[in-house]
C-alpha cells in the first residue's frame, strides 16, 4: 500500500488549495471556523460556487460534466476545503441522488435532474425514513399507485416521511415507495423522485434537542407524480436505495472536518488553559490518534481503488468511526470550556452576537448547541448498533 502523493497529487492539491483561498467567501469561512449557523442562503452560495466551476458533482464522472478525478484527488479537494472552512456539500444532490441518477436513470431523467443538481440550483431532500421504518427500512408504507388515464400515468402516492434533514428548503425529494405488497418487503419497493411543490406535499417542523429546525416531517397526501419519475424498474427500487446509503455512509465519515475541528479544540483548550493539563492533553491525543486513523483507513481504500483491488466494503465502518469522533471532539470543546460551555444560547450560532455572557468568551458560547446536535451522528444514516451489524456480517463474516 503506498499511501504518499505523487508530484502531480502535491501540484493538485496547490492549485486547489489557491482556488479555494480566491472564492471561498470569508464570511462563510468565519461561521464554519466558529460552528456558527449556516443560513440556507449562505449553503446554496457556497453551491453555486462551486457549480460554476464544475465541482459541485466533484465525484461525478466525466460523461455527466463532472471533473474526472481520482479517488485521491476527491480526497484532495475535500480535505483542501474542508481545511480552509468551507460548509460541507449538502449531500442530497450531488453525493446521493446524482450518482442512483447516473447509474439507474434513463437518458431523459439524467437531462432532466442532473443539471439542477451540478449547478446548486435545485436543493434535494431525502425521503427514506418512515415512523416505524428507520433501522427496519425495508418496511416502508408511504404507497405509490399507478394511474393510467387520460392525464398520462402518474402514480398517486399517500404516506408519511420523517426525520427529512433540511426538507424545509426541499424543491423535490427522492422517495421510497411501496409499490408492490408481495413477497419480501424488499421487492415492493421503489425509488420515485417527487416535485416538492405537488399539491398535496406538506413540509412539517420536528424541533431538535438544540432547538434547531433541521428536520422535518413530510406528507403525502393523494400527491401526482409522473410516472417517467421513477427511476429504473418498479419495485427494483431496493438496489437502487442500497447504491445509494453507501455514499450517504461514507459521506458521513468525514475525517477531514475532523481534522479541523481537532484544531478548535485545541485553540479552545488553549485559551482556556486546560492544555496544560497532562490528562486532558491525553484526551486530545488519544482522539488524534483516531482522526489519523480514519484518515488513514480511508486512504487505504482510495489506493486499493486506485491499484484496481477490491476494496473492503466498509462504508459502515467508516460511519461508525467517524460519527463517534465528531462526538468525542465535541464533548471534549464543553470539557475545556467548562461552566461557559454549559448554558444553550441558539443566538449565540449567529455570526457576531454580542449577547450577555459574563465571564466567557465568544467561542464558548455555541458549544453547548453543537454538542446536543452531535448527539444524531450516531443515529442518522443508519444508527451505530446496526452498521455494527453489517460490518459483523459483511467485513467479520
Ligand atoms: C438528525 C437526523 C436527521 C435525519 N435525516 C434523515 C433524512 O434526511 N432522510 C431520511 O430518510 N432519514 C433521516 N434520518 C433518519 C435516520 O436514518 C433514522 O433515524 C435511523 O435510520 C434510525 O431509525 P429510527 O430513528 O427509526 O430508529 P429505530 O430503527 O426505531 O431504532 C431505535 C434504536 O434501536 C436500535 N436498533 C434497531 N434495530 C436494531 C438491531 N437490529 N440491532 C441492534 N439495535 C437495533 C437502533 O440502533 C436505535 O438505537 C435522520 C435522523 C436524524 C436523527
Amino acid at each position: 500500500m503506498d499511501l504518499s502523493f505523487t508530484p502531480e497529487e502535491q501540484k493538485f492539491r496547490e492549485e486547489i488549495r489557491a482556488w479555494v483561498k480566491d472564492n471561498l467567501p470569508q464570511d462563510i469561512s468565519h461561521k464554519v471556523h466558529n460552528a456558527l449557523e449556516l443560513t440556507r442562503e449562505d449553503l446554496q452560495r457556497w453551491a453555486k460556487i462551486l457549480g460554476k466551476k464544475g465541482w459541485l458533482g466533484y465525484g461525478w464522472p466525466t460523461e455527466f460534466g463532472g471533473p474526472g478525478w481520482t479517488a485521491v484527488q476527491k480526497h484532495l479537494f475535500e480535505e483542501e476545503t474542508a481545511l480552509a472552512g468551507a460548509p460541507r456539500i449538502i449531500p442530497f444532490g450531488p453525493v446521493m441522488v446524482a450518482p442512483v441518477i447516473q447509474a439507474f436513470g434513463n437518458a431523459e431523467q439524467q437531462k432532466r435532474f442532473l443539471p439542477g443538481i451540478a449547478s446548486g440550483e435545485v436543493w434535494w431532500s431525502q425521503g427514506y425514513s418512515e415512523p416505524g421504518s428507520g433501522s427496519d427500512l425495508a418496511s416502508v408504507k408511504t404507497k405509490a399507485q399507478l394511474v393510467k388515464d387520460g392525464k398520462g400515468d402518474h402514480y398517486i402516492v399517500n404516506g408519511q416521511k420523517t426525520w427529512t434533514t433540511l426538507g424545509q428548503y426541499g424543491e423535490c425529494i427522492f422517495c421510497l415507495v411501496r409499490t408492490s405488497n408481495e413477497g419480501k418487503p424488499q421487492t415492493g419497493i421503489s425509488f420515485l423522485l417527487i416535485d416538492m411543490k405537488s399539491p398535496g406535499v406538506t413540509v412539517r417542523p420536528i424541533k431538535l434537542l438544540d432547538g434547531s429546525h433541521e428536520v422535518n416531517e413530510v406528507w403525502f397526501d393523494n400527491v401526482e407524480v409522473p410516472a417517467e419519475n421513477l427511476i429504473g424498474e418498479e419495485n427494483k427500487g431496493w438496489t437502487y436505495a442500497k447504491h445509494l446509503l453507501s455514499h450517504e455512509r461514507t459521506n458521513i465519515a468525514d475525517a477531514n472536518r475532523a481534522k479541523r475541528e481537532l484544531e478548535r479544540l485545541k485553540r479552545i483548550a488553549k485559551r482556556e488553559g486546560v492544555w496544560e493539563d497532562q490528562r486532558f492533553r491525553d484526551e486530545i491525543a488519544k482522539l488524534e490518534v483516531d482522526v489519523i486513523a480514519l484518515e488513514m483507513l480511508v486512504l487505504r481504500v482510495l489506493s486499493a481503488a486506485t491499484s484496481g483491488k477490491n476494496s473492503l466494503d466498509i462504508a459502515g465502518l467508516l460511519k461508525i468511526k467517524g460519527s463517534e469522533i465528531q462526538q468525542r471532539y465535541s464533548e471534549l470543546m464543553m470539557l475545556a470550556a467548562g461552566p461557559f460551555a454549559l448554558p444553550l444560547i441558539r443566538e449565540a450560532m449567529a455570526a457576531g452576537w454580542q449577547g450577555d455572557f459574563p465571564g466567557g468568551h465568544p467561542e464558548a458560547a455555541p458549544l453547548a448547541t453543537t454538542y446536543f446536535n452531535m448527539r444524531k451522528t450516531t443515529i442518522y444514516g443508519g444508527s451505530n448498533e446496526v452498521q455494527r451489524n453489517i460490518v459483523a456480517q459483511t467485513v467479520l463474516g
